[in-house]
Parts: structure tokens; sequence; C-alpha cells
């Protein structure tokens, strides 16, 4: 897609990157850094230069999801950058590979050491930076949208009519910064079990988004024990098994962004 004219002045970290995605979810938990990692390494498959960006501060989950050898960022103490470490290819940034403890920190701060983070690192040429945005739509969110010249966003959510609330929340704030929305993915949506298939939190909400925020694409990911079993082993599941039924809903999510 084209590149959205950005009013503010570019950060000299990220000149290089033609563009940016950021996958947002409105509350923890619903499966935003699965979806972030494994959207990744589909484009990385598909043959661009790919790099994540983990922006969570609080719960860093790309260091259990990805297991790269180097698992502590270097520093350029000349140049004053970053060098992400990196895992079959793709770039890879986190404050889980910034070697100190877990931090403490009031929301102003958090956003300071985020967009530090992202633009003193050494991307190098990168087709796409993959951002896993922290869960929520406030104030560390917004600024780092307005930071960051978005290409497009991918919003994570789970059926239940209460995460409706939530998602309409977020299509919001990125339509306000005018980032365009180009898929909702509906996570855990159904499992099959005994022939049949059953559908846990319900059904509708997705669709219901879809419809009434003119969002081009929805996608549904099942629940499955193997996703949830290569998201803790560091490898991701289109890395682990390419032909399979995720892999193939996430070459259809690669191609809309
Ligand atoms: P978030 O980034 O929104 O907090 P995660 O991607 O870390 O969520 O997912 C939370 C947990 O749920 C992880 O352990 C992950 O492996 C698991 N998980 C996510 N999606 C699925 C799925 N479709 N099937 C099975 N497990 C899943």
């Amino acid at each position: 897609p084209a590149k959205p004219i950005y009013a503010g002045q570019l950060p000299a970290g990220l000149q290089t990157i033609s563009n940016i995605i950021a996958v947002s979810s409105c509350k923890g938990g619903v499966g935003k850094s699965t979806v972030a990692v494994n959207l990744a390494y589909t484009l990385a498959d598909m043959g661009a230069r790919v790099g994540i960006f983990d922006a969570d501060v609080y719960g860093p989950s790309l260091p259990t999801m990805v297991s790269p050898e180097k698992r502590i960022l270097e520093m350029n103490a000349e140049k004053r950058t970053i060098i992400p470490t990196e895992y079959m290819g793709v770039k890879l940034v986190s404050f889980g590979f910034a070697g100190q403890g877990r931090a403490i920190m009031r929301g102003p701060m958090v956003s300071g050491v985020i967009n530090q983070l992202l633009t003193t690192t050494e991307w190098g040429e990168l087709d796409y930076l993959v951002i896993d945005m922290p869960p929520g739509t406030g104030d560390i969110q917004l600024t780092l949208c307005q930071v960051v010249p978005l290409t497009a966003a991918v919003i994570v959510t789970t059926p239940q009519k209460l995460a409706f609330i939530d998602v309409a929340k977020g299509v919001r704030m990125f339509s306000k910064l005018k980032v365009p929305c180009v898929a909702v993915v509906e996570n855990m949506c159904h499992f099959d079990a005994d022939g049949k298939r059953y559908y846990p939190f319900g059904r509708g909400s997705g669709s219901q988004v879809v419809q009434q925020f003119g969002i081009p694409h929805l996608f549904d990911l099942p629940i499955q024990p193997a996703l949830s079993a290569s998201g803790d082993s560091g490898m991701p599941e289109v890395v682990a098994d390419p032909q399979g039924e995720v892999s193939r809903t996430f070459q259809e999510l690669g191609v809309c962004v």
C-alpha cells in the first residue's frame, strides 16, 4: 500500500522502513502478540524484509514467542543506537531483550522509553515493521501512533459481544489518526472436537464490527493447541507448520497489509 502523508517530522531511525503495521487490541490476552509474530514471519516468508517491535513494556511476550540465539540487544556506543537481535531473518526489538527487570514507570515515561527504543534502533532497510502495540487505547498508544507514521492497523479481538465496544474504540482511535484499519482478526472464535465445531464465546460480533466500520477484511482464528504450544516454544506456528490452516489464514492477512 502507498505510504500515508506524515505530518510530523519522520524520526531518523524510521526513514528506511517502507511500511509500519500496528497490531493492536483493546485488552490483554486476546492473542495480539500471536498475530503480530505470525504475521511478521508470514511476510518474511513471502520475501519481505521484516522487523518486529514489541512495544509492551510491562509484559513483553516476544522473547517467549521467538528464540533468537542472542537474547540481549547490543548498543552501538559511538552512534548511540541499538542493534536488533534476529531470528530466522526477522529483526527483533523488545523490552524483554533490554536486559533489565520489569519496568515500573508512569505513562509519560513509558511513552518516552518506547519511542526512544523504537527510533534509535538501527532497523536498516525494511519492507515491513510490525509493531506489537501495548494493549488498550490510552495515552501510551496514542503517543506511539503519533510518533510513528503507521501505514495500516490490524485489530485483534475475541468474539464476545463485550469486546465489540472495545474494538470500536480502537477503530475510532486509528480513524482519528487517519490510519486505515485493514483487518480485524477474531481470535479463539471456535474449536473443533469430536467432529463438531464449538463457538465458546458466541458468534457475530466480528462481522458487526466489519460492517459498522467498513473494515475490508475479517479473519477467524480458531483455538488451536498448536498455536499456544508454538507460542511457548519460541518458534512461530507459521514457521513450524507452513502448510497448516493457521499459515493459510496468515498468508491471506499478509496480502491485506
Ligand atoms: P496478547 O498479546 O493479546 O496478550 P498473546 O498473543 O500473548 O495475547 O496470547 C495469550 C496466550 O494465548 C498465549 O499463550 C498464546 O499462545 C495463546 N493463544 C493465542 N491465540 C490462541 C489460539 N488461537 N489458540 C490457542 N492459543 C492461543
